[in-house]
């Protein structure tokens, strides 16, 4: 079921160098026209199904959809971020729905606490390009860059 945009509600990121479904593809299969901007999925076929250009889609403009020749088109799944939830809901080609609500967050938003269980460690963001982790850096550790 690979993605698909919307081309109604899509609004090509309000004309950003790189819109949010480019920049989370991992296939590098979203591109966006220019002219129109509107984003295409411009090989479906090579599609991972990973949702994430879908969840990441600030205008709810990205769908999945079944390929036509095992599904017959109208079947459809779309999610609705909240906060703190995220609503799926998918449509089936006999035209009924059904919506599933799932948290999608343990902990409050802002409240991550990003060094818990690092001890004393800190990450030194001078290091940020070298191999390893911010806990390598802090114990002096260098990791080797595999050749
Ligand atoms: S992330 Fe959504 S709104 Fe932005 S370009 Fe892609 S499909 Fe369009
Ligand atoms: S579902 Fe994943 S692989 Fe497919 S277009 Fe979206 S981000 Fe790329």
């Amino acid at each position: 079921m690979p993605s698909f945009v919307i081309s109604e509600k899509c609004d090509g990121c309000k004309g950003q160098d790189k819109t949010a479904c480019m920049y989370i593809c991992p296939h590098d299969l979203m591109k966006l026209d220019a002219d129109k901007q509107k984003a295409v999925n411009q090989e479906p076929v090579q599609c991972w199904e990973c949702y994430n250009c879908v969840k990441i889609c600030p205008q709810q403009a990205i769908e999945v959809r079944c390929y036509a020749d095992f599904a017959p088109l109208g079947a459809s799944v779309i999610p609705m971020r909240g906060t703190d939830t995220i609503m799926w809901t998918v449509k089936f080609r006999n035209g009924s729905i059904k919506r599933f609500k799932f948290p999608i967050r343990t902990i409050p938003e802002g409240e991550v606490d990003i060094y818990k269980g690092a001890g004393e460690a800190k990450a030194d963001l001078s290091r940020i390009k070298e191999p390893g982790l911010f806990t390598h850096h802090a114990a002096g550790m260098t990791m080797p860059v595999p050749k």
